[in-house]
């Protein structure tokens, strides 16, 4: 076994340490998406998952992988987002301390989010770095484990049992859409999905205004991209220069990956929002537009995921109301 990847084994042993500690979430078909695609459409309704996204799986894997004296010390790690909410969730139900650190420009609600999940919250600096800046003195001088958000093996696994439960509840899937940021979803996944369906055609998507793995993978190697305000949020983000797991596993087992602009994903919250009725995430719904742009040829049977749900709930009511929103920085 390879320690530079992660294993069908991996994913099976995350399935069963998840077992009872997440929801198995709902795989349905959606008939308006089916139509436009001429072949059966799935969605696989992860947004529905305990703290909104699919983060909690990886998290919670991460966590109960540690060892005693580990876990006693506690985990650390740097998000504002879903993975710092499936992290503080993870750590409380396994009884572990749990600190987040964020930057000052963080805004209040974020903070007290992940507070009323049982975190302790550091606010430092004024950049995502100053905070990962903060992490790793934390857990140098204080123990704390830090857990990543994707380029874990824990992690990536954990986030590979929605490819298990996608392939039992639709065996004939053919095509398999999933949203790529850091990588850890989609590496996870297309590993349980090739290993049970050496034919699926695994396909990310992602947005133009910053995609880190798609322009790494395009250069051969780990690049920095400048990144810009977008509806999908949670697809921001480099893939770290030192990147171990994730840019290998996409390079090996992803076949497509797609850009969308802000208007697409846009449209694919209402579509989400009007036809299938849905509160999702411009993260989550990347899979909808790439279907709605016809931007993937000849899906043949796909299951879409979406991946997530924690959007401000006044720019949802916004975007479904038809208004053009430019997001904030
Ligand atoms: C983190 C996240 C993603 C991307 O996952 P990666 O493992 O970084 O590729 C997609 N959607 C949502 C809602 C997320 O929180």
């Amino acid at each position: 076994m390879s320690d530079d990847t992660v294993t069908m084994e991996d994913i099976e042993e995350a399935r069963t340490t998840l077992a009872g500690r997440i929801v198995r979430t709902p795989l349905v078909p959606s008939a308006s998406l089916s139509a436009r695609a001429g072949s059966p459409v799935h969605l696989k309704l992860e947004q529905l998952q305990i703290t909104g996204s699919f983060k909690l799986r990886g998290a919670t894997n991460a966590v109960l992988h540690l060892s005693p004296e580990e876990r006693a010390r506690g985990v650390v790690g740097v998000s504002t987002g879903n993975h710092g909410r499936g992290l503080a969730h993870a750590a409380k139900a396994a009884g572990a301390r749990c600190v987040i650190c964020m930057s000052r420009l963080v805004p209040r609600n974020k903070i007290e989010g992940i507070e009323a999940l049982g975190a302790e919250v550091r606010i430092v600096g004024n950049s995502q770095d100053d905070a990962q800046v903060e992490a790793e003195r934390l857990a140098a001088a204080q123990g704390l484990v830090m857990v990543p958000p994707f380029d874990q093996r824990h992690v990536i696994a954990g986030q590979g049992t929605l490819g298990l439960e996608i392939v039992e509840d639709l065996p004939q899937v053919e095509t398999v859409v999933v949203p790529l940021s850091g990588g850890g979803l989609i590496a996870g996944m297309a590993r349980a999905l090739k290993a049970l369906k050496a034919d699926a055609r695994v396909i990310g998507v992602t947005m133009e205004r910053g995609a880190a793995m798609y322009q790494s993978q395009k250069a051969g190697r780990p690049v920095e991209v400048e990144e810009l305000p977008s509806l999908a949020d949670a697809l921001g983000g480099g893939i770290g220069l030192d990147n171990r797991y994730t840019f290998a596993m996409v390079r090996e087992l992803v076949d497509e990956m797609h850009l969308l602009g802000e208007a697409a994903i846009a449209e694919a919250i209402r579509h989400a929002y009007w036809q299938e009725r849905q509160v999702i995430e411009g993260s989550g719904a990347v899979g909808i537009a790439a279907l709605q742009a016809g931007l993937i040829d000849e899906p043949g049977v796909t299951a879409v995921l979406l991946s997530g749900a924690n959007i401000d709930m006044t720019l949802h009511n916004r975007l479904i109301n038809g208004e053009d929103v430019e997001p904030a920085a």
